[in-house]
């Protein structure tokens, strides 16, 4: 990485912070990129939740296959469907349970099919970014999608990015109904 012509002196003190995680790319299991793309075709391999296109947990039912967290939200959207009129509250525990579901399908087309998605520099930013604002409440210092797009190969991009979807997946899942509760149509 430090060889290409393109990673010059702007970027050299960053490419070195990172070196780390590209010998990590490169060790023994992992030395090209062909091995990295068979590896990320091997996580979306396989049925996905229905609604987030999950991959990596338990899924429910037979024609529309789902993970717990969809299922209860599905189950949620139900109860208050059936309940609108029955509670003071329940018009907007609907809406909620909606604006649930919705973020839920919104995921699957954000994390989805990784794998093949042209993954760029820009989309690493963004991600790093969120990570950090999930983790220290604010972005990075320092992120260029310059770096990343010139220093990484397309697998390095896209495993990158895997990798902070998966916290991204996870924080939106357990924090979906408040954001939800606090969301506007
Ligand atoms: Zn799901």
């Amino acid at each position: 990485m430090l060889n290409n012509p393109r990673c010059r002196s702007g970027t050299l003190i960053l490419c070195r912070a990172i070196c780390p995680i590209i010998n990590y790319f490169r060790g023994n299991q992992m030395c090209d990129s062909s091995e990295l793309q068979e590896l990320l075709d091997q996580l979306f391999t396989g049925p996905a939740c229905s609604w987030c296109g999950d991959h990596g947990r338990k899924l429910y039912g037979k024609k529309v296959m789902l993970c717990s967290s969809c299922r209860n939200i599905k189950a949620l959207v139900r109860k208050w469907a059936e309940n609108a009129n029955a509670n003071p509250f329940g018009a907007d525990e609907l809406a909620i349970a909606k604006r649930m579901e919705k973020m839920a399908k919104d995921e699957s087309a954000r994390f989805g099919h990784l794998n093949k998605r042209q993954i760029d520099g820009v989309d690493l930013e963004h991600a790093f970014n969120e990570v950090a604002r999930i983790a220290i409440h604010q972005e990075l210092p320092y992120n260029d999608a310059n770096v990343f797009e010139q220093c990484f190969t397309l697998a390095q991009r896209r495993f990158l990015f895997y990798l902070l979807s998966r916290i991204i997946h996870i924080y939106e899942r357990r924090h979906r109904k408040i954001t939800a509760a606090y969301a506007s149509d």
